[in-house]
């Protein structure tokens, strides 16, 4: 089963404590893709500027995903810069120009209108909620978004998630878009404006699953050596999702499944910049690393 992604798809200027990359690949919807490809069929929906080389967009077709909605117009690409201290939990934005995403309107191809797992990655809410009317009968609806977005649209993100069964977000900006310290309490805020199953996404400290009857904690894998946690949100959300587009179980093991296919696609991407390492997996790491997580959290009852 295949699933319907629109978000950003950028070129990013990002620097951390262990190197610096200019106008690399990058957006939401990029790490997405890239991320979901490993486990079910992607199409990508976006819209990019005349300055975007087609060996990107090679780049994307080469992994399968299906890149026919992405729109080549006139104008620049979007572009994001920003920079991590050595607490890579938490990104600094510098720059954030939308270009030719301040006036896209997305027309979904009636092809894709009838996908059944749609992922309105992190973009300007209002592009959210127009290609979530335009899919007809979504059996898994779900999103993320950032801060930016929060500041700038909490109304119109509002009225998108009453239409949302899955909301990812940072453990930050949980915090910042309820007015809520405690997670817990943030957790049910969140989950009464409409979603029945809230991620907190919390960097190198995992990742934690409220669906209002249970809750559930998966860890981050613990690496040597990180290089850039920039897409590590969207390549988690990838692996959730498209674990879950794959297998068609949405019960709460299957979900816990997923979470940590999602952990082990974040794991792997900030081990360098851009698709350095997402994009050159190989079925056998992934299968791997899930067992490493699966070690990494065993005991014994008592
Ligand atoms: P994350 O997974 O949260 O680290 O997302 C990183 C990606 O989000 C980067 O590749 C950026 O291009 C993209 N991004 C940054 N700011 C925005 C924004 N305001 N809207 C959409 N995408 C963004």
């Amino acid at each position: 089963m295949s699933i319907l992604v629109v978000g950003s798809v950028a070129f990013d200027s990002v620097k951390t404590p262990f190197g610096e990359v200019e106008e690399v690949l990058g957006g939401s919807a990029t790490y997405f893709s890239t991320s979901a490809s490993y486990f079910s069929g992607v199409k990508l929906v976006a819209v990019v500027g005349s300055d975007f080389p087609d060996k990107h967009l090679d780049s994307l077709k080469k992994r399968g995903i299906d890149i026919s909605g992405i729109k080549k117009v006139d104008g620049k690409t979007f572009r994001w810069k920003g920079y991590y201290d050595y607490d890579l939990n938490q990104a600094h934005t510098l720059d954030t120009q939308l270009n030719v995403f301040s006036d896209f309107d997305p027309d979904i191809p009636s092809a894709m209108a009838d996908s059944k797992y749609l992922f309105l990655a992190n973009i300007d809410p209002e592009l959210q909620l127009k290609v979530l009317e335009q899919v007809k009968s979504p059996r898994l609806v779900a999103c993320d978004t950032m801060n930016f977005w929060i500041e700038g649209k909490p109304d119109v993100l509002k009225k998108l998630l009453k239409r949302v069964e899955l909301f990812v977000i940072n453990e930050g900006e949980a915090r910042e878009f309820t007015g809520e310290a405690s997670l817990v309490k943030a957790a049910k805020k969140i989950l009464d404006l409409g979603p029945n199953t809230l991620i907190v996404k919390r960097g190198e400290y995992g990742a934690l699953m409220f669906n209002g009857t249970s809750v559930f904690s998966a860890p981050a894998y613990p690496l040597e050596e990180i290089y850039d946690p920039t897409g590590a949100g969207d390549s988690f959300a990838g692996g959730l999702i498209g674990y879950l587009a794959n297998s068609g179980d949405l019960s709460d093991d299957n979900m816990r499944r997923a979470i940590i296919f999602g952990s082990v696609m974040a794991s792997f991407n900030v081990e360098a910049f851009s698709m350095g390492r997402l994009g050159n997996l190989t079925n056998e790491e992934i299968r791997a690393r899930y067992y490493e997580f699966k070690k990494l959290t065993r005991f014994e009852e008592l």
